[in-house]
């Protein structure tokens, strides 16, 4: 069973990992973006830490709704919204009980994803953070480091799409060729998962 000092691991896992590859990231966002998804991670997640330090969520519904309200009080490019709403809704969707099971945290992970697609309108392919999340998520029900390697082979796989959203979508055809940020972001998030579990 998984209790909110396993979902405070992730937080922190996640954290650190978005310190050590903030660079990239944002070297990612500069061919088709603005530059600025590494930063933005960057200060969304040291906010995140500091609170859950500051407030100490006993459950793991808790630990994430709070993870996720803060993203999106303190990033303010797409991402933040994107984020936070993934947080706050798996979150809510674990309920408010001490301890969850791998299996609650899949299906709640995929509620998660399905709010990101209802607020971004981004569907699979679309070379957004989903093509990260939705693969991860169908292969949570496997383990958790399926589920890391699922997240950096939907990543890659954005290369030779084309954007159909967010700023990387003004570019058009130039948008083929490039790696999108926020699918890198999102295999960093679901490999901090993994870490989180040992895995
Ligand atoms: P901004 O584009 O506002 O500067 P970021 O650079 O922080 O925000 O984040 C960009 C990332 O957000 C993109 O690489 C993409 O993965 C994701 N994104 C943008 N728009 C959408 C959307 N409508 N649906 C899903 N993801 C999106
Ligand atoms: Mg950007
Ligand atoms: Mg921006």
């Amino acid at each position: 069973m998984l209790d909110a000092e396993f979902f405070r691991r992730w937080m922190t896992a996640a954290a650190a990992s978005v310190d050590r590859e903030a660079a990239q990231l944002t070297a990612l966002d500069s061919p088709i973006g603005d530059a600025d998804h590494g930063s933005n991670l960057k200060r969304g997640f040291t906010a995140v830490r500091e609170v859950l330090e500051k407030e100490a969520p006993g459950t793991p519904g808790a630990v994430l709704t709070l993870a996720g309200r803060q993203l999106i009080s303190t990033v303010g490019g797409a991402s933040g919204p994107l984020y936070g709403t993934l947080l706050r809704r798996t979150g809510k969707a674990l309920g408010d009980g001490p301890e969850v099971s791998a299996e609650q945290l899949a299906e709640a992970l995929r509620t998660g994803v399905e709010a990101v697609r209802a607020l971004g309108g981004a569907a699979p392919g679309d070379k957004t953070m989903i093509d990260a999340l939705v693969p991860a998520v169908d292969a949570l029900g496997d383990s958790f480091a399926a589920a890391r390697s699922a997240a950096q082979a939907g990543a890659v796989a954005t290369v030779p799409l084309r954007a159909r959203k967010g700023r990387a979508s003004y570019l058009g055809e130039r948008s083929i060729g490039h790696q999108d940020p926020g699918a890198a972001s999102s295999a960093l998030l679901i490999s901090a998962l993994a870490e989180a579990a040992g895995e």
